[in-house]
């Protein structure tokens, strides 16, 4: 079975490529965002995802790997495609907007347990909804992610059957985190669960719905955070050696958001000791400090569009003020996209899990998340220049990025599409073929 996929053909002349070359081009053209769904898919002794030599989680091949399940993963990889809230979840009070894509309603709230509030990265509004889940019983468990036990500063997958377990999980990870490893196996168990995850990993799970029909029939709900991409290893290294002068080897726990809003970023030691930071001082007070993978440079969907309910911070302007942020109890923004996010609202308001305070509107969604807005105005041109250049280009549906890119107007849209091809042609959308470290 050969399937259209967007990786650029091979110019003559050339040899074929072999099964591993194909897997692997992802990753060298740093598409690859850690998600681990094709672990899961080859399965482990296939491809396994390892921390390679970039310190990123990446898919190393181990096995024999076949061009049907390339192709399959081609098909499923968050890398290679990216699609918004499939059609069948639209209804008659679907509103659209340009920016912000297709939602029911648009509102702040918190979690109106105060420790849930307190101990979410934002208003704790994801676990809210997760607890109230398994609560209800409504899902047998929550798939989603908490600390990693293996390396401190990463995320690992957490299948979590109670409210306790959800709570387990609050707090962002900006840190590599692979949820979908081994979501086969959840789905093989036959029972009913919630997913949270990045919208990269939403969308990755959206794609296997349309090659396996019990995602659709499992999954009862997709919930995302808003999210404007993690940091990669390098910055986590320099963020701990020179920043703290903490030596990495011997960090134990390490807690990004969370317990206030953002709450401090805190690192355990071995030797028992703790150190604390603000948020401000581990990401810098501006867009323009934050230090991304390229992935999510070039993100088409930061902001959940094929979530059923998608939430976020309510900073003006997108950061924290450092004069306020100790005391902010956390409000989030909720982009309830599908009748079933909607709904969930509101039996999680009824049920008490809930607070929802007041309506606001995607022009309130810019001015919170500006750092959204002026992306998805660019993600278009940059393909462009990503393409130019003969790099792995995701293949879109349901985003608007024609739309956007007419809108953003041809200076802005050549600016960005040169600037890069500038960034490809110095190496920053390249990575080295993945290989286990050590
Ligand atoms: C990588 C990243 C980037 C973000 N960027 C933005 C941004 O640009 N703008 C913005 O407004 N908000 C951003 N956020 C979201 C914000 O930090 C809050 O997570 C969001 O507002 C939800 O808050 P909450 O209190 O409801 O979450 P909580 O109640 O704390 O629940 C968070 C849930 O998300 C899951 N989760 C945490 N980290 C990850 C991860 N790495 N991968 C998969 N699942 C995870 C947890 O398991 C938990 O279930 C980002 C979050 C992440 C993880
Ligand atoms: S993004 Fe996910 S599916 Fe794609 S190569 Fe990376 S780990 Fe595999
Ligand atoms: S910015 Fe996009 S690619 Fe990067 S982690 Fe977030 S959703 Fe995934």
């Amino acid at each position: 079975m050969s399937q259209p996929h967007s990786q650029p053909p091979c110019q003559p002349p050339c040899q074929p490529m072999t099964p591993t070359d194909r897997l692997n081009r992802i990753s060298e053209d740093a598409m690859c965002i850690g998600c681990g769904l094709c672990q899961s898919v080859a399965g482990p002794d296939v491809v396994r995802m390892e921390i390679v030599e970039s310190g990123y989680e990446r898919p190393v091949v181990r096995g024999d790997l076949t061009h049907e399940v390339v192709d399959r993963i081609l098909d499923l990889c968050p890398g290679t495609r990216v699609e918004g809230l499939p059609v069948n979840e639209l209804t008659g009070d679907t509103r659209t907007d340009l920016v912000w894509g297709a939602y029911q309603d648009m509102v702040l709230g918190h979690a109106s347990d105060p420790e849930v509030r307190h101990r979410g990265s934002t208003g704790g509004v994801l676990s809210a909804l997760g607890m109230f889940l398994v609560d209800s019983g409504e899902v047998d468990f929550v798939l989603h992610v908490k600390a990693s036990g293996r390396v401190p500063s990463f995320g690992e997958r957490a299948v979590s059957q109670t409210a306790a377990e959800v709570l387990n999980g609050a707090g962002s990870r900006y840190g590599p985190t692979a949820p979908l490893i081994d979501v086969l196996e959840q789905l093989d168990k036959g029972r009913p669960f919630a997913f949270v995850g990045k919208p990269c990993d939403i969308g990755a799970l959206r794609n296997l719905a349309r090659q396996d029909n019990r995602v659709n029939e499992l999954v009862k709900y997709m919930l995302t955070p808003v999210c404007g991409g993690f940091m990669p290893p390098q910055g986590m290294s320099r963020f701990l050696e020179q920043d703290l002068g903490l030596n990495p080897s011997e960090v134990t726990g390490f807690r990004y958001r969370g317990y206030g809003c953002p709450g401090p970023t805190r690192v355990e030691m071995a030797d028992g000791s703790v150190h604390e930071k603000r948020y401000t001082d581990f990401w810098g007070t501006e867009e323009s400090m934050w230090v991304l993978p390229f992935r999510c440079k070039v993100c088409p969907d930061g902001i959940g569009e094929a979530a059923d309910i998608a939430a976020s911070d309510t900073w003006p302007g997108g950061s924290p003020d450092p004069a306020t942020e100790d005391d902010d109890l956390g409000l989030n923004a909720m982009v309830i996209r599908s009748a079933r996010g909607a709904d969930l609202v509101q039996r999680a308001v009824q049920a008490g899990y809930l607070t929802v305070t007041e309506t606001v509107d995607p022009r309130y969604m810019d001015s919170v998340q500006p750092h959204q807005r002026n992306k998805k105005y660019a993600v278009g041109a940059r393909y462009e220049g990503l393409r130019a250049e003969g790099k792995t280009v995701p293949r879109t549906a349901r985003l608007r990025l024609d739309a956007l890119i007419a809108d953003l107007g041809p200076e802005q849209a050549a600016f960005q599409r040169d600037g890069t091809r500038d960034r490809v042609r110095i190496g920053k959308a390249s990575e080295p073929t993945p290989k286990a470290k050590g």
